[in-house]
């Protein structure tokens, strides 16, 4: 089944308007198999809009529309698919009574202009919308489906998951669909495709590549009869990532670097005591955003620029990030000790270099530390180095690699 959807509202083409509608439906559309193969926006233009509509409804099995559903002139949405499948919308008397009691629960009087929101053409049926007033359109004839529904993000989640996702997974319903992403750092994205080219061929499963804050990740998509079959798709794949990519994937799914830091800390019961510069508190606060992270992590020091507090200087070396890391676990009395510190300033930064981090992680006896740059702008250092920084925790506890200085970048 192929669909395509059509962003609709000229703020969208302005920039005013990020289109995050259809970013949230090609995920959903790929979850349950239906092949997205174009995307569109167009502004609130009523020949524009219904050009669009026209050569979606030829081309396209299922046609998914945001917006334009409103009440106002510019809200173009219906008639233009009234204008394209060449029939006449009509008032519903049962949906302007819900319409008016809508208006009633809230004490106003309902404007005349809603009444076109109580329409539908012969070959539309309503997809209700219990979080706003516009319900959308499920037009279905000789095979073509379009699901017109509102603008607005929170209505297009709710009637996707009450009504147009279990509509459309009736339309195909043999279909079992198994994803599987595997999660890397410290690999670029040309090599990863470089190294997997041929897998990349592939179209069952199907394997995408995908440039994240927190890495790059792989994720193969199958699709059978059954799950059983859509996994045994999958596990050839699988096997040969992890066999070419070992090293770097540090998680599957859901995993997080948060997950992977506290999951490696948890299996082995230790705690943690953190310390932080130029990340200002950022890798303390990225932690306890998971449920039980104070259970693991014992205290925090954090300062400014270098780390005045455990001695360090305002140019932080690597040695630093190690005495930093030894003052984080022993001023908190925890098992393990993780450092950020670094010289996050412009092109003129001194003696160190600009962007410079040093990662530091006390364990036991042994102190491991990471220094390198990032090629990025400064807020997204600090994002980086806390997703980094995570990453080489877990690491070192997984595999006890210690008393080591490696450099990044
Ligand atoms: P309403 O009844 O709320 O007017 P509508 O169907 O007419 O609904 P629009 O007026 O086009 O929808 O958009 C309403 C709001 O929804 C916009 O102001 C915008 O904030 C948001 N919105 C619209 N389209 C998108 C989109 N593609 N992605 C994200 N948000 C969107």
């Amino acid at each position: 089944m192929k669909a395509e959807i059509i962003s609709i509202g000229t703020e969208l083409l302005m920039g005013e308007t990020v289109d995050t509608n259809s970013s949230y439906l090609a995920a959903e559309l790929a979850k349950i198999g239906v092949d997205l193969v174009w995307a569109t926006k167009v502004g609130d233009h009523p020949g524009r809009l219904e050009e669009a509509i026209r050569r979606a409804w030829r081309r396209s099995d299922v046609t998914l529309t945001t917006g334009g559903l409103g009440p106002t002139s510019d809200d173009l949405t219906r008639e233009s698919i009234a204008s394209v499948m060449g029939e006449d919308m009509t008032v519903q008397d049962d949906l302007l009574a819900h319409l008016r009691s809508q208006f009633e629960g809230r004490g106003i009087r309902m404007p005349e202009t809603n009444i076109k929101q109580a329409t539908l053409i012969p070959s539309a049926t309503v997809i209700p919308n219990p979080m706003g007033t516009a319900p959308g359109w499920w037009v279905e004839r000789g095979g073509h489906v379009i699901a017109a529904m509102p603008g607005p993000p929170r209505e297009i989640g709710s009637m996707w998951e009450n009504e147009v996702g279990p509509r459309l997974r009736r339309l195909s319903p043999n279909i079992a669909i198994v994803t599987r992403t595997l999660k890397t750092f410290g690999i670029t994205e040309g090599g990863l495709d470089e190294m997997l080219a041929p897998l990349f061929e592939s179209e069952n499963p199907s394997l995408g590549i995908y440039s994240k804050q927190d890495g790059i990740h792989l994720r193969a998509i199958a699709r059978a009869g059954t799950d059983a079959e859509a996994r045994k798709l999958i596990e050839p794949v699988e096997s040969e990532i992890r066999r070419v990519a070992g090293g770097a994937i540090w998680g599957e799914d859901e995993d997080t670097p948060v997950s992977a830091a506290l999951g490696a800390l948890r299996r082995r019961g230790m705690t943690l005591g953190v310390a932080e510069g130029f990340t200002g508190g950022l890798l303390c606060s990225t932690l306890l955003e998971e449920d039980g992270a104070a259970e693991v992590l014992r205290g925090a020091l954090v300062a400014g620029g270098g780390m005045m507090g455990a001695g360090v200087s305002d140019s932080p070396t690597a040695d630093d990030a190690a005495t930093m890391a030894a003052a984080a676990k022993d001023s908190v009395g925890a098992d393990v000790g993780l450092a950020i510190t670094g010289l996050v300033k412009t092109e003129s930064a001194g003696s160190g270099r600009a962007g410079s981090t040093h990662i530091g992680i006390a364990l036991g006896n042994e102190t491991h530390v990471r220094s390198g740059a990032y090629p990025t702008r400064r807020l997204r250092i600090r994002a980086r180095a806390v997703t980094h920084a995570l990453l080489e925790l877990a690491r070192v506890i997984e595999t006890g690699a210690g008393g080591q200085e490696e450099r990044w970048g």
